[in-house]
């Protein structure tokens, strides 16, 4: 009888990666979760605090501290490795610094063997996503970045909190950049199956709302927590906590995360955060929305921005 064993390694144990594995063991999600971190004291620490959890849990999950070379038997490797942009820089501008890093990493992960999933979290998502791609030889389904999933979640929040429903009785999301260009298809967003611009035209008290300053409020979220706490970290852990469970429980959830393009939308060679099916073998289908006229427009802006940074590392030298 083989027993199958779920493993994540999460590199980078700061406070994205430390919280990613909290949310991972307090929710059960699988059965081992692996720190690597260059400053092992650091790495060390965290394991040894998560490891004390485990009295508390429902379930008895091994957390270990490692190295590149036990990625080998994982089903994912998240990487999170790399610095938040400091104050008055965008995700955009820490892009050689991951760029760097995540080229340490990769390919020591595959020379372990590694042919799970990986999962970008390191900023600008987008590009290290893509640049992961080019590294690993991987499979397009099998390399997900965060994409719009956080920004996703923070969108259903506004509007919860705007109508006074459950966030998660609101469908709908942004696409394009994880960063300041990202767009909101509002013609697919609803609210307990309504279309919100529907609710907006039926009720007198919400005709004063402004839809762009939503999406604004949400590119912006994160710079405001950052200015308070230097970081953000709950939010993102749970998403990625949520992106492996609907992987390692081939879930098919719907989630917008950062994938590879290959003729939908009319863009090719691109990762954005489109809305996918993901499942056990990763991103099943990306889902192909019908916007206006005008929400392409904005998509294609945003992927335009993803691109002209993109070529910034280039990717055919390596
Ligand atoms: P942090 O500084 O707290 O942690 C980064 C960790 O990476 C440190 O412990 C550092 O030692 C480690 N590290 C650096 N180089 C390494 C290497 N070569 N190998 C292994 N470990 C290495 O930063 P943080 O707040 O955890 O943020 C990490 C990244 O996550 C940043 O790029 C940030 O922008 C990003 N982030 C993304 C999202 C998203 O929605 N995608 C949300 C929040 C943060």
């Amino acid at each position: 009888m083989t027993i199958n064993r779920s493993k994540v390694v999460i590199i980078g144990a700061g406070l994205v990666g430390s919280s990613t594995a909290f949310s991972l063991i307090t929710q059960g999600v699988c059965d081992e979760v692996m720190l690597v971190d260059i400053n092992k004291d650091k790495a060390r620490g965290e394991v040894t605090d998560l490891c004390h959890c485990v009295e508390y849990l429902n379930r008895n999950i091994k957390v270990t501290e490692g190295d590149y070379k036990d990625c080998g038997d994982a089903d994912i490797v998240v990487i999170t490795a790399g610095a938040p942009p400091k104050i008055n820089q965008t995700r955009l501008d820490t892009l050689e610094l991951s760029a760097k890093i995540v080229k340490t990493i990769v390919k020591p992960v595959m020379d372990s063997g590694f042919g799970g999933h990986f999962i970008l979290v390191s900023n600008p998502v987008d590009i290290i996503a893509y640049y992961v791609y080019k590294l690993s030889g991987l499979p397009k389904n099998q390399v997900i970045g965060t994409g719009t999933a956080l920004d996703s979640a923070r969108l259903k929040y506004f509007i919860g909190e705007m109508f006074h429903v459950d966030p998660r009785s609101v469908q709908g999301y942004t696409m394009g950049e994880h960063g300041d260009s990202q767009m909101c298809p509002w013609s697919h967003v609803t609210v307990g199956g309504k279309r919100i611009t529907d609710i907006l035209k039926d009720n007198d008290e919400y005709k004063n709302i402004n839809l762009d300053e939503i999406v604004k409020r949400v590119t912006r979220v994160g710079f405001e927590i950052l200015e308070v706490k230097g970081t953000t970290c709950y939010g993102i852990a749970t998403t990625v906590a949520g992106i492996i469970k609907s992987i390692l429980n081939d879930e098919n959830k719907i989630i917008p995360v950062s994938t590879l393009l290959e003729g939908e939308y009319g863009e090719s060679d691109v990762f954005c955060g489109v809305p996918v099916i993901l499942n056990r073998g990763g991103v099943k289908d990306v889902i192909e929305v019908h916007m206006t006229e005008e929400e392409l427009m904005k998509f294609k802006e945003s992927i335009a921005v993803i691109r002209e940074y993109s070529d910034k590392i280039d990717i055919h030298r390596l």
